[in-house]
C-alpha cells in the first residue's frame, strides 16, 4: 500500500551535497512534490578534493525538466550563510534543511594526518552547523522549520579506519538532539538519520550484489515523512536503507546507587557490578538523569560494605 502522497507545495527545501548520491535523490523527490529546491554541491571528489558546478547543475536541470523549481548553489557547506542566502534570494524563504553533504578520509588511526581529521570535521560538523545556524533565525521567525542531520552507523557504533568520520557523525547526534530541544516551541523539528545506500562513497566498500538492494531512493521516503508539515517527531535517530527503517534510542541499565561517603570505593562498585550492567530492567532516558533526586536517594543509603 503506497499511503497518502505527502507534498511540500510552497515550501523551500535546501539539500546540501545534492549533486549526487543520497542528496540528488532528496532533491529530485522534493522537486517532484511541489517544493522549491536549492541544490547545493561543491562538486569535488568523495575525499573532498576539487570543486565544480556541474554536479549541482545537472540535478537542477533534471528537476526543471520534470516541471519542478530548483536553483543551484556551488558553495562548500562551510559557507552555510551563502547557501541559505541562495534560498532566500530565489524563493524568499527556507523551510527544510537536509544537511547531507559529506566526504570520507578513511585511514587507520595510526596513519591519520591532521588534514584528514580537520577536513572531515569541517565538512560534516562545522558545515552542518553553518547551514543550520543560517536557517535558524528564519525558522524561529516563521515558527516553522525542519532539519535533517546525516549521521552514520560508523558514528553510532564505531568503524575500523574511520575515527575522524565516526567522531564527526556522532557529534551531529548531540548537535541535533540539542537543536530539537531548543527548536521545539518554534515548531522546528530536528531529526537524525544514519543511512545506508549505494553511492560513490560506498561502492568501494560493499560488494555489487549488496549495493544493488541499497539504492539511495529507499532512504528518501523517511526523510519525506520527517520533514513534512504533518510530522511531530523530533530529536530522534533512525537507521534507514534497503527498505529497513528503525528508530534507535539510548538504553540505560538499572545501575547501582551507592552512598556518597568514604565507602564509595572501586571495591564497592566492583561488588555491585551486576547492577551497573543489568539491562533486565532498562530505562530509556531522553535527558540527563534527575541528579537531585538521585543525590537525595544516595544520601539516605546505608554505607557500602567495605
Ligand atoms: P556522495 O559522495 O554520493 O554524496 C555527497 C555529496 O556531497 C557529493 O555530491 C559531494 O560533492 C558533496 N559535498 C562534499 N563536500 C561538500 C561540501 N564541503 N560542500 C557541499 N557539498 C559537498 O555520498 P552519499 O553516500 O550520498 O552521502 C551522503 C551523506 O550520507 C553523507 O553525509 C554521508 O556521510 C552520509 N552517509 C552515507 C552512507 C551511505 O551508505 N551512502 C552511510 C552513512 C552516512
Amino acid at each position: 500500500m503506497a499511503g497518502p502522497e505527502l507534498r511540500y507545495d510552497g515550501q523551500t527545501v535546501v539539500v546540501t551535497g545534492a549533486g549526487g548520491g543520497l542528496g540528488r535523490e532528496y532533491a529530485v523527490f522534493f522537486g517532484s512534490r511541489g517544493a522549491n529546491v536549492v541544490v547545493n554541491d561543491l562538486g569535488g571528489s568523495f575525499k573532498g578534493e576539487g570543486k565544480g558546478s556541474k554536479a549541482a547543475d545537472v540535478v537542477v536541470d533534471e528537476i526543471k525538466a520534470a516541471g519542478g523549481k530548483a536553483v543551484a548553489n556551488y558553495d562548500s557547506v562551510e559557507n552555510g550563510d551563502a547557501i541559505i542566502k541562495t534560498a532566500i534570494d530565489a524563493f524568499g524563504r527556507v523551510d527544510v534543511l537536509v544537511n547531507n553533504a559529506g566526504i570520507l578520509r578513511d585511514v587507520s588511526f595510526k596513519n591519520m594526518k591532521q588534514a584528514d581529521w580537520d577536513l572531515i570535521y569541517r565538512v560534516h560538523v562545522y558545515g552542518a552547523y553553518k547551514c543550520a545556524r543560517a536557517a535558524w533565525p528564519y525558522w524561529r521567525k516563521q515558527k516553522y522549520g525542519r532539519l535533517i542531520s546525516t549521521a552514520s552507523v560508523a558514528g553510532l557504533f564505531g568503524s575500523f579506519g574511520q575515527t575522524n568520520y565516526s567522531a564527526a557523525k556522532l557529534a551531529l547526534v548531540g548537535f541535533t538532539e540539542t537543536l530539537a530541544k531548543e527548536g521545539f516551541k518554534y515548531n522546528i523539528l530536528c531529526n537524525v538519520i544514519a543511512p545506508i545506500a549505494a553511492s560513490r562513497m560506498t561502492e568501494t566498500v560493499m560488494p555489487p550484489d549488496v549495493l544493488e538492494h541499497l539504492h539511495p531512493k529507499w532512504v528518501v521516503p523517511l526523510v519525506g515523512v520527517l520533514t513534512h508539515k504533518s510530522s511531530t517527531e523530533t530529536g530522534s535517530i533512525y537507521e534507514v536503507g534497503g527498505g529497513h527503517i528503525a528508530k534507535l534510542r539510548w538504553e540505560r541499565a538499572k545501575g547501582a546507587l551507592l552512598k556518597t561517603d568514604d565507602t564509595l570505593t572501586p571495591g564497592a562498585i566492583a561488588a555491585k557490578w551486576k547492577d551497573v550492567v543489568n539491562f533486565a530492567e532498562p530505562e530509556h532516558p531522553q535527558g540527563p538523569a534527575n541528579a537531585m533526586e538521585l543525590l537525595e536517594t544516595a544520601a539516605q543509603l546505608p554505607p557500602s560494605a567495605p
